[in-house]
């Protein structure tokens, strides 16, 4: 197995594909795993993101039903965390999938399991509605996926097709040019493989249709191993680390602003 020592412990890297038939962002890897950790008794209850018209709803979900109407990002902020104080109090067994912010505060909480997202820079709602509508002309509901890949935010939606169905279309913008419009904590963010979560999810790093997951401890690998034995998932060791530490490296930059800011926070009757 690909594997990396740092003072993180040691982390395995896997591409990891869903073998189900969900119609999850990109391996459809998180879905199956919260679905197996429910029925196994490994949780309780999980709290997802589903939305409306792409405006994430945060819930609980306790049964696998409930978790399908989670999958596939979307790419506003989630309140996620105000269901946790409900959620242990009410709940053995909680976990939690959320982008590395959410999982920071998550660590205040007992929790069963924490699933991390990468992540590179999230958007208020109004903000990505008004993008999708001023650069590709759509109004966000007509949207069947988004996606930030490969320097690119890339829509699609499902154009009725005759008789025949339906046809993607793919409309999509380098993201350097709506970057400066992210959410202003994401701007001094310094985490984006969420090192504080049992695992780690993306997509960087491995094939197109592929998750690359980082398992960060046993519970996990054990998890990983029956689900593999049980025909849920195809997992390979095919994942380029020096994709996902570009990202890392680039967000890491952050910790230096951070700290110059906070100079002159606590320091204003020098300037
Ligand atoms: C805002 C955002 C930015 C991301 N940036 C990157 C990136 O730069 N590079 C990269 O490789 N991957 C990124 N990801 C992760 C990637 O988009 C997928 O979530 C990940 O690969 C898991 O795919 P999957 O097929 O297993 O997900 P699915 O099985 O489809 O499950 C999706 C899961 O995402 C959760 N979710 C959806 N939206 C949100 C949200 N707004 N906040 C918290 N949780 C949410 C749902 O609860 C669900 O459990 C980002 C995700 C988000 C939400
Ligand atoms: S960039 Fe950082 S602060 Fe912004 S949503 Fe992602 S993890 Fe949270």
């Amino acid at each position: 197995m690909l594997y990396k020592v740092s003072r993180w412990g040691i982390m395995k890297y896997l591409s990891v594909k869903s073998k189900l038939n969900i119609d999850a962002q990109d391996g459809g890897f998180t879905t199956p795993l919260l679905s197996y950790c429910l029925e196994n008794g490994i949780l309780d209850a999980v709290v997802v993101v589903g939305d409306k018209n792409w405006k994430p709803v945060a819930y609980l979900a306790t049964t696998p039903t409930e978790l399908l109407k989670s999958t596939k990002s979307k790419y506003s902020i989630s309140p996620n965390n105000k269901l946790l104080e409900y959620a242990t109090e009410n709940y053995d067994k909680v976990g939690l999938v959320g982008l590395p912010c959410h999982i920071l505060g998550g660590l205040q909480f007992n929790l069963a399991l924490k699933v991390g997202l990468f992540c590179t820079k999230n958007f208020y709602y109004e903000t990505i509605k008004n993008i999708i509508k001023e650069r590709f002309g759509l109004n966000i509901d007509e949207v069947s996926k988004m996606n930030i890949t490969k320097g690119k935010f890339v829509v699609e939606t499902l154009k009725k097709k005759g008789f025949a169905g339906t046809e993607k279309v793919v409309y999509e913008i380098p993201i350097k040019e709506i970057e400066k419009l992210c959410n202003l904590g994401c701007r001094v963010c310094t985490d984006f493989s969420a090192k504080y979560a049992d695992v780690s999810v993306g997509s960087v790093g491995s094939e197109d249709g592929w998750n690359t997951v980082i398992i960060r401890n046993k519970m996990v690998e054990d998890i990983i191993n029956e689900m593999v034995e049980k025909g849920l998932i195809e997992v390979k060791e095919a994942v380029d680390i020096t994709a996902v530490e570009k990202l890392e490296n680039i967000k890491k930059k952050n910790e230096e602003i951070n700290k110059c800011s906070a100079y002159f926070a606590v320091c204003p009757a020098l300037f």
